[in-house]
């Protein structure tokens, strides 16, 4: 896979070292190949606005190019080994049924109570070849071993959990000493300090402490109310939830049709 990556653990070395990006030409082609099916991406941008995050779709696995960024890097992350204990933070979606079929021991889960959404959600996975059970799970309270982990994916999900400190401290639980989170985030750099925009009260109400709620869209439920705003000292929270190391990437491949550097949080238990 054509691609690189430069990545800081502090706000400090990412200032000192970033240039500006290169501004991208207004029309170009984005001609990659998907790194979860290995299907061609071509798109012609000519006078189209395109989100290089969420945008540029594999026609054949329907990935966007920030789960490819995500996927670029926990395949390197894995250094090749396909039947490592992986968990996602999802299970009902395109993503978690592409990156099942690379590594065979994934699991996943959604939050979702209801178990009459379960099983529908358990039949959308069937119908799409993945045979299994749809899971609840709390990732602020994973029913999972200590150390039974090799890595976890977790793509724009932590933004939705009040309490994050607790969803990576229960992530370093369950990551065996030198396993990976690869993590994306609406990740703001210019920002050292991370802004929280709800909280859930004691009696489970949620305080809004902006005047208008963010929700984002979420394939699962529709809209999921967002907690944080996340910059620089989430790396810190990382590390303080037992993590050994923690940085932010800036992940460029257009070979994987990833043609602006975007951003992925890794950390390593
Ligand atoms: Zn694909």
């Amino acid at each position: 896979m054509s691609g690189s990556a430069l990545q800081w653990s502090t706000a400090a070395a990412w200032r000192a070292d970033a240039g500006s990006p290169e501004p991208l030409p207004h029309d170009f082609v984005v001609d990659g190949r998907c790194p979860l099916c290995g299907d061609a991406i071509r798109v012609e941008t000519t006078g189209r606005k395109i989100c290089f995050r969420e945008g540029l779709a594999c026609p054949r696995c329907r990935t966007n190019a920030r789960h490819r960024a995500a996927v670029v890097t926990l395949l390197e992350e894995l250094h090749g080994r396909d039947d490592a204990r992986v968990y996602a933070t999802e299970q009902a979606t395109p993503f978690y049924v592409a990156l099942k079929r690379r590594l065979s021991n994934l699991s996943g889960s959604e939050y979702v109570r209801d178990l009459r959404r379960r099983l529908r959600l358990t039949g959308w996975l069937w119908w799409h070849g993945v045979r299994e059970c749809l899971h609840f799970a709390d990732l602020t309270a994973l029913k999972r071993r200590d150390a039974s982990l090799d890595a976890i994916v977790s793509l724009d999900v932590l933004e939705h959990v009040s309490e994050h400190r607790l969803a990576l401290r229960e992530c370093a639980r369950v990551l065996r000493p030198g396993g990976t989170l690869v993590l994306t985030v609406p990740f703001q750099e210019s920002m050292l300090q991370s802004r929280r925009l709800a909280r859930v009260r004691g009696d489970g109400t949620i305080e809004h402490l902006i005047p208008e709620p963010e929700y984002h869209g979420d394939p699962v439920s529709g809209g999921v109310l967002c907690f944080h705003h996340f910059g620089w000292d989430l790396l810190d929270d990382m590390r303080e939830a037992g993590f050994a190391e923690a940085c932010a990437r800036r992940v460029h491949a257009p070979g994987a049709a990833i043609p602006q550097p975007l951003w992925v949080l890794v950390a390593t238990r």
